[in-house]
């Protein structure tokens, strides 16, 4: 097994690790891990951009209070406003590291989407996330502390319990991680480590997050013994391309923050009606929670299999110069946007909760730290309100950073770990059971724990779990592990962590509606599942 020894080890290539390596790499040698290429991640297919208050005009406080009200009071004041008043400073670090935003006289081009009172959203044309990733990894590429290590998949942290001498304290030391290249499990010892793992989209049929969004993080933050937090609150967008090839593909917020108009196809009754007036007096601009049920009523109602975004009635340059990623993927499609509408459905797009930090970034484990969208810091509460998510990454990641720098000292150096038990080697001749499982994971997840749930429907979908969680054990005590099992393994703990907390909420609120508990009870509290 070989054995890599580092100051901090981070688990993840996106906005939060890189954010969090380039803070540390001044004084400490940092390894940053990803399952797959480095910008494998949400980060690089962030569309929208990062929210920040730039203009004369707007301020923190209507800022804190566009959060709050999407989180329908969930959220954790001290966060919001901690993250908020940090936005600034982080935007300015973006710019010196490189990223091209978008500029006009007078300062950064700022736009304006659902559930915010005013434009404060930078961007860079509409493909924000990939220019924010390539100048993280050109930094971190020059830095000779930073060690970026690809196609390394994590199974676990490592924690007393697998020193050489049995420690109960619960100190995490770093991670095993199996080498997609050798196919052997690699440790990495650090004495902290950060989890920068993402989000758990994949859990759903229908999502619009890259393929490695399994929620391998937030499994393994619980196996090691950590908190997790409202997990039943799953943002699905309401816009999400509607294409039997394309299944992914996410027509960004800023296009009903331009004038996109939601529609009913010309072919139902009532075709090319504007449905959104009826459910909402924001109408287009409503937090995405109320426009994605709006949508979904409207398909289940009728019986449809998308509905119409149309921003066709604005002048072909300004469609054309505001959205040039989506004009041409979609013109790649037959789509010609200036001048027809865009079919759409909704898709899980964000996962609010996950491993419970505080704002130093610090989780229940000594040595454990998190950022980034595996975490719940109380920044999103009920419902993410759009654009923040970037911006966590970028203030958690440096807080977790700032944190590990001034404590370090303190912190023991690792034990001798036991390596890895290779005597699993064989290799399993039924990869299409790892593919069966994960499929039916991800349907009945749609079916039943989704937009709209029921109590039934939640215990429906548990009893699944537990069937297939017996089945994986088996697999995963039996078998040499592989990238594709240790997914599935955390798909499965990560739904059971999704339908213990949706079934433990006994109200709707923000994301979270339950046809059982239609109402909202007067107190917010936070659903947290204690290992
Ligand atoms: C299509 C789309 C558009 C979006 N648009 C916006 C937007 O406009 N504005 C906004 O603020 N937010 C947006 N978001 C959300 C935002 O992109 C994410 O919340 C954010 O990028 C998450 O960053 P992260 O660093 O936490 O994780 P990610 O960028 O997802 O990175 C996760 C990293 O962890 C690694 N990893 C995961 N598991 C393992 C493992 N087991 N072993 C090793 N490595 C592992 C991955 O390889 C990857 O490197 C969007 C998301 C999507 C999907």
């Amino acid at each position: 097994m070989a054995d890599h020894a580092f100051d901090v080890v981070i688990i993840g290539s996106g906005a939060a690790g890189l954010t969090a390596a380039l803070n540390l790499a001044d004084r400490f040698k940092v390894a940053v891990i990803a399952k797959g290429g480095l910008s494998e991640g949400s980060t690089a297919w962030a569309q929208g951009g990062i929210a920040a208050v730039l203009e004369e005009g707007d301020s923190f406080e209507s800022h804190i209070e566009d959060t709050m009200v999407a989180g329908a009071g969930l959220n954790n004041r001290a966060t919001v406003e901690y993250v908020v008043e940090s936005a600034p400073a982080a935007i300015a670090r973006l710019e010196e590291l490189g990223v091209p935003f978008n500029a006009e006289s007078g300062g950064l081009h700022l736009t304006r989407e659902g559930g915010h009172s005013h434009r404060r959203i930078v961007h860079v044309d509409d493909a924000t996330g990939w220019a924010v990733q390539q100048a993280l990894e050109t930094a971190a590429f020059a830095n000779p502390n930073i060690t970026l290590v690809p196609d390394m998949a994590a199974i676990d942290l490592v924690t007393g319990r697998h020193g050489e001498r049995y420690s109960g304290d619960g100190r995490v030391w770093g991670v095993y991680a199996v080498n997609r290249k050798t196919g052997h499990v690699d440790l990495f010892t650090a004495r902290a480590t950060i989890l920068a793992t993402g989000g758990a989209g994949r859990t759903y049929l229908y999502s619009t997050a890259p393929r490695g969004a399994t929620g391998d993080g937030i499994a393994m933050a619980w196996r090691a013994g950590a908190r997790i937090s409202n997990m039943e609150f799953m943002q699905f967008h309401p816009t999400c391309l509607y294409n039997l090839e394309v299944k992914n593909f996410l027509i960004t917020e800023a296009v009903r923050g331009e004038g996109g108009l939601l529609k009913l196809p010309q072919n139902v009754q009532g075709g090319g009606e504007r449905f959104m007036p009826r459910f909402d007096p924001r109408e287009e601009l409503a937090p995405r929670d109320v426009v994605a049920r709006a949508i979904d009523h409207e398909i289940k109602r009728l019986g449809l299999d998308y509905v119409h975004l149309d921003i066709s009635h604005k002048p072909p340059e300004f469609v054309m110069g505001h959205f040039p990623n989506i004009y041409k993927r979609l013109i790649d499609l037959g789509i010609d946007i200036t001048k027809q509408p865009i079919p759409v459905v909704p898709a899980q797009h964000y996962t609010c909760g996950g491993i419970l930090v505080d704002l130093k970034g610090r989780t229940d484990l000594p040595g454990l730290y998190a950022a980034g969208e595996c975490t719940q810091s109380g920044l999103h509460g009920a419902n993410r309100l759009a654009s923040n998510s970037l911006l966590e990454c970028f203030v958690f990641g440096a807080a977790a950073a700032a944190h590990i720098g001034r404590h370090f000292d303190e912190f023991p150096a690792p034990p001798p770990i036991r390596p890895w038990d290779e005597t699993r080697v064989t290799d399993s001749d039924e990869e299409v059971i790892v593919q069966h499982n994960w499929r039916e994971i991800r349907r009945f997840m749609w079916d039943y724990v989704g937009i709209v749930r029921t109590t039934k429907r939640l215990e429906r979908a548990q009893h699944r779990i537990a069937l297939l969680r017996q089945e994986v054990a088996d697999y995963y005590g039996n078998f040499r592990v592989t990238p594709d099992l240790i997914e599935l393994r955390n798909l499965v703990e990560v739904a059971d962590l999704i339908v213990r907390s949706a079934l433990h909420r006994k109200e709707s609120r923000g994301l979270h509606y339950t046809l059982d508990y239609p109402e909202m009870l007067p107190q917010a509290v936070d659903t947290v599942l204690v290992p």
